[in-house]
């Protein structure tokens, strides 16, 4: 199996996964996402102890690769700080849209970095960001 084959299925696999798609008890922060270009609609919920985020979930309804991205940031982004989730936000926007990141910081953004080549794919590029996008918008809503 080659790389693009793995990268594949970890975005079908997460396509299918419904584990993160729930309401949180008591999330700390929500925040809205939308892909008018699209019609993805999230809603991105956060847990947080402190600094940590404890738990990510979503709701909401979109594309495979929407859900997919949204899915995989959940999973990636649980037990790191507000402050390495903004990061992780930085480089996984980087990444799709093609400017040079360090192999690095690729490998802190974990199965993320699956969706690198969506990049190729212009139609699609908003669907796969509008997560990452929607949590950037939510951290510096709370560092206000
Ligand atoms: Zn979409």
């Amino acid at each position: 199996m080659d790389l693009q084959e793995i990268y594949s299925q970890i975005i079908l696999e997460n396509s299918r996964n419904q584990d993160n798609k729930r309401e949180l008890e008591n999330p700390d922060i929500v925040e809205p996402g939308h892909n008018p270009s699209c019609g993805d609609e999230i809603e991105l919920q956060v847990k947080l102890d402190g600094d940590i985020i404890t738990d990510a979930a979503f709701t909401g309804a979109g594309c495979a690769i929407s859900q997919a991205a949204t899915s995989v940031m959940c999973d990636e982004i649980k037990g790191k700080t507000l402050e390495e989730a903004k990061e992780m936000c930085e480089i996984y926007i980087g990444m799709i849209k093609r400017e040079d990141i360090l192999e690095d910081d690729l490998e802190k953004i974990g199965d993320a970095v699956a969706f690198q080549n969506i990049s190729n794919m212009p139609q699609r590029v908003k669907c796969a960001l509008l997560s990452w996008k929607t949590l950037n918008d939510l951290i510096e809503e709370r560092d206000k």
